[in-house]
């Protein structure tokens, strides 16, 4: 942890970011990939090595890159599958998991396909763009939970066990539309959201980006944790510009201090 980040924040802000989340009743946290940087994962518009850099994501996230190159494609998303099983949630993720015991009502909605939130132990999670750690048939119906690269040992890309057509990541690609269930509930608990933490997202990447627009079309605050301005900062009423591993910590341990005493002082002696 960089300590010098606190000095360049408002303390005023830091409080009053607490105050807002500590008085919400209905608390939404939307995360994108930087909620899973210092969890060593790479973010998809900063990374510069590997094989982000070698290969055009747009090649190795559709439909037409996987038919040009299913191998490919399939051994992209093992390494990262490998990445994935190497990492640990960071503070930040533990942070939104203690939060949630505090504020019931949480539910954090992630961009984020790399399971890290449950991991973490937060529970009401909706995935919009799937889970790397799942795979399915890539015509039919079948999914297949809790894919092990190390247990398989045949031809990559694996073939469905029902229909022998090949088997791809249950990850939104681009072009895809995302899984009706989990955006409708997305929409729904930000249209009745009275706050939305915005973590570590770009803001670039449609419809997720729309979501703190509609949370603040129907009257709840933004607050916003990331180290860079995003797209989406102009419809923050609090701005934090701090990794989500340093100040989500801080945050949440000031909002059960303020719960605390609203505990204590709504309590008759
Ligand atoms: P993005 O890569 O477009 O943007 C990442 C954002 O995180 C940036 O705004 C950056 O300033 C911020 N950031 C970097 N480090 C941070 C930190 N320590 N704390 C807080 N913020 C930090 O990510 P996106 O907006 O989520 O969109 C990218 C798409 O790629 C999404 O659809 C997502 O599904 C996918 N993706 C997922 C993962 C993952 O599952 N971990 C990783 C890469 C990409």
């Amino acid at each position: 942890m960089n300590a010098n980040w606190y000095k360049t924040i408002d303390p005023e802000l830091i409080e009053h970011g607490a105050r807002l989340v500590a008085q919400s009743r209905r608390l939404v946290v939307l995360t994108g990939a930087g909620v899973s940087a210092e969890s060593g994962i790479p973010t998809f518009r900063e990374a510069s090595t590997g094989l982000w850099a070698r290969y055009d994501p747009q090649q190795l996230a559709t439909v037409e890159g996987f038919l040009e190159n299913p191998k490919l494609v399939w051994e992209w998303y093992s390494y990262r599958r490998t990445l994935v099983a190497g990492a640990s949630p960071n503070p930040g993720h533990r942070a939104l998991a203690r939060l949630e015991q505090i504020l019931p009502s949480l539910v954090v909605i992630t961009q984020n396909i790399d399971g890290l939130h449950r991991r973490a132990g937060s529970s009401r999670i909706i995935e919009l763009h799937g889970n790397i750690n799942r795979v399915k048939c890539f015509r039919g119906d079948e999914i297949y939970e809790n894919w092990s690269d190390e247990d398989y040992k045949g031809e990559v890309p694996p073939r469905c066990s029902k229909c022998n057509s090949f088997l791809r990541p249950d990850v939104v690609w681009f072009g895809e539309s995302l899984p009706e269930r989990e955006i409708g509930e997305a929409f729904y608990n930000t249209e009745n959201c009275d706050l939305m933490l915005v973590v570590g997202t770009s803001g670039q990447v449609q419809p997720a980006a729309s979501l703190p627009a509609a949370a603040r079309h129907k009257g709840a605050k933004i607050l916003e944790i990331n180290p860079q301005p995003s797209g989406i900062s102009f419809l923050a009423d609090i701005l934090l510009q701090a990794k989500s591993g340093d100040i989500l910590p801080v945050l949440t341990e000031k909002a059960e201090k303020l719960k605390e005493l609203e505990g204590r002082e709504g309590t008759p002696e």
